[in-house]
């Protein structure tokens, strides 16, 4: 018999139980275990045995994300240096799947086209390890700035954010991505546990609009995908009309993809064309994870291949100078600056190509790749590397985050109780030292001071100061 569970719609209980049969039980009975918390470790900003070194929580591996670790509630590492850090993002352990099965890989071009807050673009960032081209966008202009600032906090140095409509993007971007991930606005039946609001707001009209609406996403999606590239699809919702129902009407019409078999279906469920009348499709092969059978919350992930063409060889040397274009003056003006003033050197150059682009007193590494950027509407064409002041230039703060210790000499470790005072945008004393020095906790930048007479002013921007 079905059983009431608190704050779940009648509805869709009802529609659960129809789908799941005997299963069900073991369904609703997740509903009344603690959901499981996530955080993914950052691989752009050092290895996994300083970042264990250094966390001081205790982790548990997510079996199926190579940076994936499972936290209990009480430790709280959203309020820790460590998280400002951009050491980890705090990410729902199933949401870590659908990068994993986009396999993203370093050299590449891709876009994430329904990116905010920006979990599965700084994933994917993490394994592209800062060459070839990200682009994430998303189109609410509030939810976009909040991805901007977690591609900043992450030290992301190859991703332009953009704020544009999926057919926009499309018009721009034609046959142009080795892979696209449509990480699609859905009802959310999957997050249940973890976000009541989403329970509150679901409905079966709900299910139907927003069916229709991935129905849209996923069409323009595939017009970017160049011939032989990946479309991912994925969704935190159960229901069958925005899952298996979206991609087999996609394959309907588009016959230039099919369904790709993963390295993850022996460990994930798949997903039920018996659903969705449409046997032998290949929908056995997309994958659903399931919140009784997997330590996670509710998700569903595809993996398409457009027939054609081979995918891009990928280059993942770098090469021994800094592979950077755009104005001659402007490079050699830059080069100089972030040598002599920051002190960086070739390991830095080495792992970050891309054109330079003044825009007004701006200055931007854009990177490798993207094409030009009139008519887009751009939050971040790249990396924000320089700033002009009155006939001077300064550092961003962006640029602190890229770097690893080893980038530059001129740095300067602080403790913890040092780095707490910096993020609260206070100066710190300091010795003979002079000029811009970036400031580390741990293996992990922090942001940049400006030491002079014994002061080490703070550089830490003033909208992202924050008090533990
Ligand atoms: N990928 C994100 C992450 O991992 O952090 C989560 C994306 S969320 C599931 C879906 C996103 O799609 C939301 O940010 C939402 O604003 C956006 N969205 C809503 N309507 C859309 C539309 N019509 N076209 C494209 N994106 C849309």
């Amino acid at each position: 018999m079905k059983e009431e569970i608190t704050g779940l719609p009648e509805a869709f209980l009802t529609r659960m139980q129809r789908l799941l049969g005997s299963e069900y039980e073991a369904f609703a009975a997740s509903y009344e275990r603690e959901r499981q918390y996530g955080l993914r470790r950052n691989p752009l900003k050092g290895s996994e045995e300083e970042f264990i070194r250094v966390m001081p929580f205790p982790l548990e591996k997510v079996f199926w994300a190579r940076e994936g670790y499972y936290y209990d509630a009480a430790s709280r590492p959203g309020r820790h240096v460590l998280h400002e850090a951009g050491a980890y993002y705090i990410q729902e352990p199933s949401a870590m799947a659908v990068a994993e099965v986009l396999s993203p890989k370093p050299g590449e071009r891709i876009l994430d086209l329904c990116a905010a807050p920006g979990g599965k673009s700084t994933q994917i960032a993490g394994r592209m390890q800062g060459q070839g081209l990200l682009v994430a966008n998303e189109v609410m202009g509030e939810r976009a700035r909040v991805l901007s600032q977690n591609v900043e906090r992450m030290g992301v140095s190859n991703c332009v954010v953009c704020n544009e409509k999926p057919e926009r993007m499309a018009v721009l971007f034609p046959a142009f991505f080795d892979r696209v991930l449509v990480d699609a606005p859905c009802s959310g039946e999957g997050m249940f546990r973890k976000d009541e609001a989403a329970a509150s707001e679901w409905s079966p009209e709900t299910v139907e609009m927003c069916a229709e609406r991935q129905a849209l996403i996923l069409e323009e999606a595939a017009k970017m995908v160049k011939p032989g590239g990946v479309l991912t699809y994925s969704t935190c919702t159960f229901s069958p009309e925005e899952n298996e129902g979206t991609i087999s009407a996609f394959l309907r019409t588009h016959e230039e993809y099919n369904i790709e078999e993963t390295a993850f279906e022996d460990i994930f469920s798949p997903g039920r064309a018996d659903w969705v009348g449409e046997p032998g499709a290949g929908i056995a092969h997309t994958l659903r994870l399931w919140p009784h059978l997997v330590r996670g919350e509710g998700h569903y992930v595809a993996r398409l291949r457009r027939r054609g063409g081979l995918s891009r060889e990928t280059d993942e040397k770098g090469t021994p100078v800094w592979k950077v274009t755009g104005d001659k003056k402007l490079c050699k003006f830059v080069e100089t600056f972030l040598r002599e003033e920051i002190g960086i050197n070739d390991a830095w150059m080495i792992r970050h190509p891309g054109q330079l682009a003044k825009f007004g007193d701006q200055i931007y590494l854009v990177p490798e790749g993207m094409i030009s950027l009139s008519g887009i509407k751009v939050l971040r064409p790249g990396l924000h590397l320089l700033t002009e002041k009155k006939n001077r230039f300064e550092p961003v703060h962006a640029l602190s985050r890229t770097l690893l210790k080893k980038d530059t000499e001129k740095r300067r470790e602080l403790t913890e109780a040092e780095a707490v005072s910096y993020l609260r945008g206070e100066s710190l004393g300091c010795g003979e030292e002079r000029g811009w020095t970036a400031l580390f906790y741990e293996a992990y930048p922090l942001g940049f001071g400006k030491a002079s007479g014994g002061q080490m002013k703070n550089h830490y921007p003033k909208g992202i100061r924050i008090s533990f």
